[in-house]
This record gives C-alpha cells, sequence and structure tokens, in this order.
C-alpha cells in the first residue's frame, strides 16, 4: 500500500493543503479562504472536511495517510502543537490544531514555523537535497528565514531561532513593525521598498519616477519593478540598495553559520524578470563584498525553483522527516 502525508500551510487569508507521496509528489491539493480571523473553529472543521475530501477522490483508504504536517507563521511552539498569536489571525491563538488533527486522522501530528517548513522543503524536494547545512531566506513583505543545521531545523531553544528579519544592522535605524529599530527587514523587506519609493516621490513630486508609479497605479515594490524596467534610474537605485543590505545580511550569517548552502525565495523574485534578475546580481555582488572568503568560497547561494510558495509541500515534508525519525 502506498502511503501519503498531508501538508497544510496556514498563510494570512487562506489555507492550502496538499496530498503528498513519501517521495514528495504532490497527488491532490486544496485550498480556500479562512472562514474567520476571530476564530479558528470554522475553519479547522473545514480543513478537515478538506483532507477527507482529497482522500476520498483519490480513492485512498484512511490508513494509507502516515502523518500530517502544518506550518503556520510566528514562533511556534512544536512541543506544544498550539497556533501562536498572528497579526493576520488575531482569534486563531491558542488553537490546538496538533491534538485536534490526531483526534479525527488517528495519525502523528507536526507543526512548526512557515519559513522553517521552506528550508525543509528546499531540504527534501528542493535545490538543498544533497546539503546537510542551509539557510533559507524568504523575502517579499517581510523578510523570515529558517535554519538547518546537521539536517535538522535549528529551532533555538524557546522556538523563536530563525528571525533573520530581525537582525539588526542598523543601530538606531529605521522603526520596524517588531517594535525594534534598525533590523534587517526595515531596510531589505518589499515593505521596506515600498516606503523608500514613497519617501522619495514626497520629496520629489515632479520626478520622473512620481509620473511613472502615478501611472502605474500606486507605489508597492511591483510597480517600482515596471518603473525599473522603463529604465528609471531612481528606482534602480532603491532595488540595488535593498540588494546591497540583502546581501550585507546574508554576509553575516555566513561568517557566523558557515552553511553549505543559502536558499532564496520570495515575492522579490517575482517578475518582471528583468528587474528580479538585476536584484538578484546585485545580491551576489553584495555577498560577495561582505563575506569572508573561505566560508563564501564553499557555500551555495542559490534562488529557490519553486515558483509558487512552499508552503503546503513544506508542511509535508516535516512530517516526512518527522516519520523517518520515529523509525
Ligand atoms: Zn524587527
Amino acid at each position: 500500500m502506498k502511503q501519503y502525508v498531508i501538508g497544510i500551510d496556514i498563510g494570512g487569508t487562506k489555507v492550502a493543503i496538499d496530498l503528498v507521496s513519501m517521495q514528495g509528489k504532490v497527488v491532490a491539493s486544496a485550498y480556500f479562504e479562512v472562514l474567520s480571523k476571530k476564530e479558528s473553529l470554522s475553519s479547522l472543521s473545514k480543513m478537515t472536511e478538506a483532507i477527507d475530501e482529497l482522500l476520498k477522490n483519490k480513492k485512498l483508504e484512511k490508513k494509507s495517510l502516515k502523518g500530517i504536517g502544518v506550518g503556520s507563521p510566528g514562533p511556534v511552539d512544536s512541543k506544544k502543537g498550539v497556533l501562536p498569536w498572528s497579526p493576520h489571525l488575531p482569534g486563531w491563538k491558542g488553537t490546538p490544531i496538533v491534538r485536534v488533527l490526531k483526534q479525527k486522522f488517528k495519525v502523528p501530528v507536526y507543526l512548526a514555523n512557515d519559513a522553517n517548513v521552506g528550508a525543509l522543503c528546499e531540504k527534501h524536494f528542493g535545490v538543498g537535497k544533497k546539503v546537510k547545512s542551509l539557510i533559507y531566506i524568504t523575502v517579499s513583505t517581510g523578510i523570515g528565514g529558517g535554519i538547518i543545521l546537521n539536517e535538522q531545523i535549528y529551532a533555538g531553544h524557546s522556538f523563536g531561532a530563525g528571525e533573520i528579519g530581525h537582525m539588526i544592522l542598523v543601530p538606531g535605524g529605521n522603526l520596524c513593525h517588531c517594535g525594534k529599530k534598525g533590523c534587517f527587514e526595515a531596510y531589505a523587506s518589499g515593505t521596506a521598498v515600498a516606503k523608500k519609493a514613497k519617501k522619495f516621490i514626497k520629496e520629489n513630486p515632479n520626478s520622473q519616477l512620481a509620473k511613472l508609479l502615478k501611472k502605474e497605479g500606486g507605489v508597492s515594490s511591483k510597480t517600482l519593478k515596471q518603473a525599473f524596467v522603463r529604465g528609471n534610474k531612481d528606482a534602480k537605485k532603491i532595488f540595488s540598495e535593498q540588494a546591497m543590505f540583502l546581501g550585507v545580511g546574508v554576509a553575516s550569517l555566513i561568517n557566523l553559520l558557515n552553511p553549505a548552502m543559502i536558499v532564496f525565495g520570495g515575492g522579490v523574485f517575482q517578475p518582471p524578470k528583468k528587474a528580479a534578475d538585476f536584484i538578484w546580481k546585485e545580491i551576489l555582488a553584495s555577498t560577495k563584498k561582505h563575506a569572508w572568503k573561505e566560508p563564501l568560497k564553499n557555500c551555495k547561494v542559490v534562488r529557490t525553483q519553486f515558483t509558487k510558495g512552499v508552503g503546503s509541500l513544506g508542511a509535508a515534508a516535516l512530517a516526512i522527516e518527522n516519520l523517518k525519525q520515529k523509525v
């Protein structure tokens, strides 16, 4: 009998579920919009219905399901198995998701932070298959990270490790949404880029960039990329600075942990390709400039090959990883 796991990714607004073979092949998927941000029970019961449906559609018996992995944003306490507080789903805090799914499906259920799950996805199914240590960095509206050392997620003493976005790069610098100043994320995330562009056009309302962004429909990292493709030098400068900071952050991680691989993912590499490739080239140049030669020489700095999110597949990897350890 073939064996399968379920991977569940809890996002800010939707839940994605994959039915995955033990070899990492996605055989069926489902997703739905979160039913309520104030309470989790309705969405939780929809989750169990969706899993039942996936198994039924594939004509699989319940016993072919071997485990369930769940990825969630925030500092997840994997031992307690309850969801942490998240600004997107405030009413979900404390939901005993592991217990509920375990009772319903009678299989082991594992819960981890979504960026850690992303790192596991690269390790099991992505570019990191052959390495024992890697750092996964996702750059979108924020910056998240997952650290794998000696083939294991490094979760930290109290499950808080991997918060790469909140390494302090500039003491007393830009205010971060976490409440501290000068975080990596406050300089190198998509949100930081949009803020910088807003400041620029406020100070230079008659600039070409101000006109272009207005035409593109407002300020975001996406419209800024369009301005870059049209040859705007100020947009180029903003991306160049973002990439410089990304390289600085990565260089510190390379010097600190000497990983075999750094894998970049996230919205920063969304099209247009010309802009994404420029940012990537600049990240590599900045990393080379700031990291120590020896650890850098032995570290592959690469982009993810997954073009869509890795959340639910990563959650499946979390289940597979833990099941293998149990054997
Ligand atoms: Zn911060």
